[in-house]
């Protein structure tokens, strides 16, 4: 039994340990590397701000902003390519400014950026970095944290639910053998993918004997009869019981409307708390049709950014649940913002997230603040060292929630020893 433990630790990795049925996920835990709230506040001005970019499942676009009174602030921007570049040039447009002036100053990037698209795609995602690390500054400034600069905590720990992609191949013994990773875990919701089904789909060059294709948005009987086996298959594992964990499925925007309904009557049976993205991005009307037939939730939002791309989809009730990408969406208050728009339809917001340690509790702090919230996604189960990257008094995570720290800021400091060892090729480490 004792060996059965020690070699699921290692498996789990150095950052990860379940003792007693409770699964933590800490990094170099104490509060080493945290810094002091300047006795002067006012005077204070940006100096400087400098990026690292980390592998890991994803890019991690880390961002330092730096002042005269040594005080710094800590943000993440969601990946993409051209993003650390942007995220550089918006220094210009920092320094010399009072730190603790966020909103003026986002807003301050987001007109000045205009001309480079700064209400959609890599220009958004970049001021939404910097926006994360000016709201760090501030609370380490004034010496409280960002959740209470934002208007304060409805919830201490915030619902995380596990990304937990899919079967390493179609066959069902793989997809229950995943079921079974993440169920270690000890969440109480996991969500994985279904549009990968099967997985000679997406390569198909020749048409298949089913309806769908490599190219095309159709389900054939076969493809939605395959879907639910394995769906099926992990929800067997994960239990099916009053205190079963949640399930939520992802399209990945792959189907059309109709199909995508036929696909949510076939899944209803398995009480998903949500079917996501069913159809492409951007058009309202088609995902309204969704919501309006499908007996199963739909959820959508993380393709989308600022609040302006928000309107219909809350306006005309075109979906049921909202998913936002904090740290692409245009950051913090910009997130508290669509959750407000969506608040007037009584629709409950979720986080799509991808983020380190960093981005994730910056998500975590708004994710408090937001009344009608439902989850925040973790989709890092498959990164053992995530933790490790970080300082951070306590876990970041356990048993599937993050408790939000009562520390200045976000209340997390890199650990640079081991950021530095996932430096992505060709970034350099806050130089
Ligand atoms: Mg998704």
């Amino acid at each position: 039994m004792r060996e059965k433990l020690k070699s699921r630790r290692k498996f789990l990795g150095a950052g990860a340990a379940t003792v007693g049925g409770a699964f933590a996920i800490a990094g170099d835990t104490g509060t080493r590397g945290a810094e002091q709230a300047p006795k002067e506040k006012s005077g204070i001005k940006i100096t400087d701000l400098k990026t690292a970019t980390l592998r890991a499942n994803f890019d991690w676009h880390l961002i330092r902003v730096y002042t005269n009174a040594g005080v710094t602030g800590l943000g993440e921007a969601y990946w993409g390519a051209g993003v650390e570049d942007l995220i550089r040039r918006m220094k210009q447009l920092l320094v010399g400014e009072d730190p603790l002036s966020v909103d003026r100053l986002t807003t301050k990037m987001v007109r000045s950026m205009s001309g480079a698209g700064s209400q959609s795609g890599a220009t958004v995602t970049a001021i939404s970095g910097i926006e994360i690390a000016l709201w760090d500054l501030a609370g380490k400034i004034l010496g409280v944290p960002v959740y209470q600069l934002l208007g304060g905590k409805y919830r201490d720990a915030v619902r995380v639910y596990c990304d937990s992609g899919e079967g390493k191949t179609d066959d069902i013994g793989s997809w229950r053998e995943r079921a079974q990773f993440v169920k270690s875990k000890n969440f109480n919701w996991y969500k994985f993918d279904c549009d990968g089904i099967p997985k000679d789909r997406a390569r198909a060059s020749q048409p298949y004997t089913r309806r769908a294709d490599g190219w095309n948005r159709l389900l054939g009987e076969d493809d939605i009869r395959m879907i639910v086996e394995r769906v099926t298959a992990a929800r067997e594992v994960l239990g099916d019981g009053p205190s079963a964990p949640e399930m939520s499925i992802d399209c990945h925007w792959s189907f059309d409307a109709r199909d995508a309904v036929r696909l949510a009557e076939a899944l209803a049976p398995l009480k998903l708390i949500w079917l996501e993205d069913p159809v492409p991005p951007k058009n309202w009307a088609a995902m309204k049709f969704v919501a309006d037939h499908s007996p199963v939730a739909i959820a959508t939002g993380e393709n989308l950014y600022t609040k302006y791309e928000f309107r219909e989809l809350t306006q005309e009730h075109a979906c049921d649940i909202l998913h936002i990408d904090v740290p692409k969406v245009g950051g913090l208050r910009e997130s508290q913002r669509i959750a407000d728009m969506a608040d007037l339809e009584f629709i409950p917001t979720a986080i799509h997230n991808v983020a380190s340690p960093v981005g994730t509790l910056a998500c975590a702090h708004v994710a408090a603040t937001i009344p009608d919230f439902l989850a925040l996604e973790w989709h890092s189960v498959d990164v053992p060292w995530w933790a490790e990257t970080v300082h951070y008094d306590g876990p970041v995570m356990e048993n599937g929630f993050i408790k939000v720290a009562n520390r200045p800021g976000l209340g997390v400091e890199l650990n640079d020893e081991v950021c530095r060892k996932y430096l992505e090729k060709g970034s350099t480490y806050f130089e």
